[in-house]
């Protein structure tokens, strides 16, 4: 396992953040066990692992690594929205998928799933596309602000209703490189 900085050495960045709620190694078990069921539960199917850029990409990096069974990934990006937006339906996207998904089997892999509204956009669109399968793997969930339910079939931790920052997910861009996931001081968080 790669050895990470304890949290003090991140200076400013570990000053943000109130609590921690996961540690690096805590993560890491999670991810673990995560890629063990998805390489039992997708032998012989060589999955295509999707995963929306840029919040994903260590849970991504991690999780690869702990299946052990062939898979191919791919990323989409999409433009930056306000609630309201997503409410309407209107995620843009930034950049589409590389792979053609008919008849693939599809991993769709969230660091994130809060209100569900962004992810239940994206289900639809790669819907349309006709693969063999879709499912969900969520790193985090915040079953409390769901507005829409889906089905998350592999789910790493549930989160109160706080905005957390690390592991990938920021605060205006910042705190992605943090190894552990933590609550933002409310006097640096203004929505
Ligand atoms: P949803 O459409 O499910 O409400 O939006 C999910 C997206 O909101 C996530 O991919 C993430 O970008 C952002 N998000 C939701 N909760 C948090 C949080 O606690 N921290 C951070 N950094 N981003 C969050």
């Amino acid at each position: 396992m790669m050895a990470f900085h304890p949290p003090e050495a991140y200076g400013e960045l570990n000053e943000g953040v109130s609590r921690v709620l996961f540690s690096a190694d805590e993560i890491a078990i999670k991810v673990g066990e995560l890629g063990q069921q998805i390489s039992a539960d997708y032998d012989g199917r060589f999955p295509l692992l999707v995963g929306v850029l840029n919040g994903v990409v260590p849970f991504m990096a991690d999780l690869l690594r702990a299946i052990t069974i062939p898979v191919e990934v791919d990323y989409l990006a999409i433009a930056s929205y306000s609630a309201e937006t997503r409410e309407r339906g209107l995620v843009r996207l930034e950049k589409d998928l590389d792979e053609t998904i008919k008849n693939r089997h599809i991993l769709f892999v969230e660091d994130m799933v809060d209100t569900g509204l962004t992810l239940n956009y994206l289900l639809r669109n790669l819907r349309a596309r006709e693969p063999a399968s879709i499912e969900v793997c969520a790193l985090f969930s915040k079953p409390r602000r769901r507005l829409i339910e889906l089905p998350i079939k592999y789910k790493g931790f549930d989160l109160p209703d706080r905005f957390v920052v690390g592991y990938g997910l920021d605060y205006r861009g910042k705190y992605r490189n943090l190894p552990f996931v933590g609550l933002l001081k409310p006097e640096i968080f203004q929505p």
